[in-house]
């Protein structure tokens, strides 16, 4: 038997196996126990919840051979028909791909006749919102006044764009998100069921990728285990999905909380060689800003399951629960703000600094931002203004982009200089950064102000040069080659991953994506792709995504080739290698070939 994917072969059949939706469950449980039955079911909640699923259920439920019934028998033969897909009088309609009103007339000529076989004749419309405004009117007539052995099932995603006279006549149910700990706690029972080894913490990294889709969570899950070889671990996880480390965020609040500008921009500067999801970051430090408080708040609600508890347990005590909030809202406007920011990175950056910059004024008094050591003779310590620029003459090697970059933030970093200390520390600042940029640049600008002449058109050079490189001609390009450039993360790249390109011309680019992965498609992820490529080469590229047989290697395929490759040429250098040899022989020893991993890691499918 071919391997069946886990969201089709753990789909619920009945409505004691669905959980998460009891709400629902319950009213539909009572009608048909007390046969109230209405003609017209709206589930509406966002998708992979299991809107399909349970109206396949209830179509179930509705036609079953024992009577209609809240338990199905999943015997007889309309039970079977429906769970295999060929009940003739179940009626499953996509509207996405049928939304003209001759389909509509079509489908619905049909409905005055009785049921072929079974008590009801069950149209199921997926995406009902789809259909046209005609096609609702052409339905609309069926829906005021339907004939006793037909049942409308009606499934979609955006209620809102239903009509309000199809609306009224629909008993409407709306699911609910799958929180992560939901999706957890089925993850672990469907492992466990399918013998396969993981580490929690690997889990709630999928349950929060799936964004509150099951189905999602399911088949990033299949995926991992392919991925991890038939574990889940939080290593292979991680890289599979292009997450970032939880260390780096308790880093960076730990430089917040220390009001350590340096530190910061220092770290940011060196996570941003690895392309994070900037605005991904900043949702992670603040869902580590609300455990914090949960921590300081209700200790007991916490849980070990991230993994992080005795360093949640160090920031709570390091941090006065007002300022928490305060961090937090300040993150909340930051997160909302970034899309105005000159780019995803400063605009990060910037959030943080203003946490450092906008703690309260008694706390200021008594921790001077710049100031190390808690003795009071100590006087000012070093700026972050003269140690980005002393970086900077460090790393001389590095690439002139870097400098441009180092050198802007001194520009953002400068309002940060304490009120207090503001004429003496200014005095002191624009001193070093002459002297730097004299000695930098070797130029003989003797004056304070030809300093700051200077540093300001550096400034501005930085801030256009790199936009002017960054924009790429991709006609032409292999995906293999775009999709790196494109900085996707999470089901995106796992989505972009799994395609080959079937036509890149200048405007529009369309991909093929492996039908092995179909149940990834949607069209946010188009729209993300098309952002990205928008951002790449300047200009809007139109995306389209068909789902079909890949038979070129897709950048997923070919990571997973070299990985191959790699761990072949290990093990080949371990089997050469002269002093593994002698120990073998002359110890009887036996080479572990399990335990041979190449050294070179990050790679990401
Ligand atoms: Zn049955």
């Amino acid at each position: 038997m071919s391997y069946q994917v886990l969201a089709r072969k753990y789909r619920p059949a009945t409505f004691q196996e669905l959980e998460g939706q009891e709400h629902v469950l319950q009213a539909l449980v009572n009608a048909l126990e007390q046969n109230r039955l209405h003609h017209a079911y709206l589930f509406a909640g966002t998708r992979g919840v299991g809107k399909t699923t349970i109206a396949r259920i209830l179509a179930k439920c509705l036609n079953c051979e024992t009577g209609v019934t809240a338990i199905p028998c999943g015997e007889c033969a309309s039970c079977v028909e429906i769970a295999e897909g060929r009940s003739v009088d179940l009626i499953e309609v996509d509207a996405a791909s049928r939304t003209g009103v001759d389909d509509m007339r079509e489908l619905l000529e049909n409905v005055q006749y009785m049921p072929t076989v079974s008590r009801f004749k069950v149209y199921l419309i997926d995406e009902v919102h789809m259909l046209s405004r005609n096609s609702f009117n052409a339905m609309l007539k069926t829906l005021e006044e339907p004939p006793e052995h037909v049942k409308f099932l009606f499934a979609t995603t955006d209620p809102k764009k239903l009509p309000i006279t199809v609306l009224s006549r629909c008993l409407q149910f709306n699911l609910k998100n799958m929180s992560p700990e939901h999706v957890v706690n089925c993850l672990t029972s469907v492992l466990e069921k399918e013998g396969i080894t993981f580490e929690e913490s690997a889990l709630w990294q999928l349950g929060r990728a799936a964004d509150g889709s099951m189905r999602d969570a399911l088949s990033l899950t299949d995926q991992a285990i392919s991925y991890g070889e038939n574990a889940v671990t939080e290593a292979s996880v991680k890289s599979m999905l292009g997450t970032l480390d939880q260390q780096d965020v308790y880093g960076l609040l730990d430089a917040v909380i220390a009001k350590d500008a340096n530190r910061v921009l220092t770290q940011v500067l060196s996570m941003a060689e690895f392309a994070p999801d900037f605005a991904a970051l900043l949702d992670e430090f603040l869902a580590v800003l609300h455990r914090v408080q949960i921590t300081q708040l209700a200790r007991d609600a916490i849980d070990n399951s991230h993994g992080d508890k005795e360093l949640l347990l160090a920031v709570a005590s390091s941090i006065s629960r007002e300022d928490v909030q305060l961090l937090y809202q300040i993150g909340i406007n930051g997160q909302r703000d970034l899309p105005y920011a000159p780019d995803d990175r400063s605009g990060f950056e910037m959030t943080l600094l203003r946490m450092i910059a906008f703690t309260p004024l008694e706390i200021v008094e008594t921790s001077p931002p710049y100031e190390e050591g808690g003795d009071g003779s100590g006087g000012i310590s070093e700026s972050p203004i003269s140690q980005i620029l002393s970086q900077l003459s460090d790393n001389q090697s590095k690439s002139t982009e870097r400098k441009a970059r180092s050198v802007a933030k001194v520009a953002e970093a400068k309002p940060l200089a304490k009120p207090e200390v503001k004429s003496k520390h200014e005095q002191r600042t624009d001193e070093e950064t002459k002297a730097k940029i004299e000695t930098k640049k070797e130029s003989d600008t003797s004056s304070s102000e030809g300093a700051r002449v200077d540093s300001t058109r550096e400034v501005q050079e930085a801030e256009q040069a790199p936009k002017a490189t960054e924009v790429l001609d991709i006609n032409g390009m292999a995906w293999n080659e775009i999709l790196p450039r494109l900085k996707l993360a999470g089901v995106t790249q796992t989505l972009a991953a799994n395609c080959t390109l079937a036509e890149n011309t200048a405007q529009c680019l369309k991909l093929l994506l492996n039908e092995q992965h179909a149940s990834l498609w949607n069209k946010t992820h188009e729209d993300r792709i098309a952002r990205a490529l928008g951002t790449l080469t300047g200009y809007d590229v139109q995306v389209e995504i068909e789902i079909g047989l890949v038979e070129d290697e897709t950048p997923a395929q070919l990571a997973e080739r070299q990985r191959g490759q790699r761990q072949a040429h290990a093990e080949d250098l371990m089997k050469k290698d002269a002093v593994i040899q002698t120990l073998i022989e002359n110890f009887n020893g036996k080479l572990d070939q399990d335990s041979i991993t190449p050294i070179q890691s990050g790679d990401r499918s």
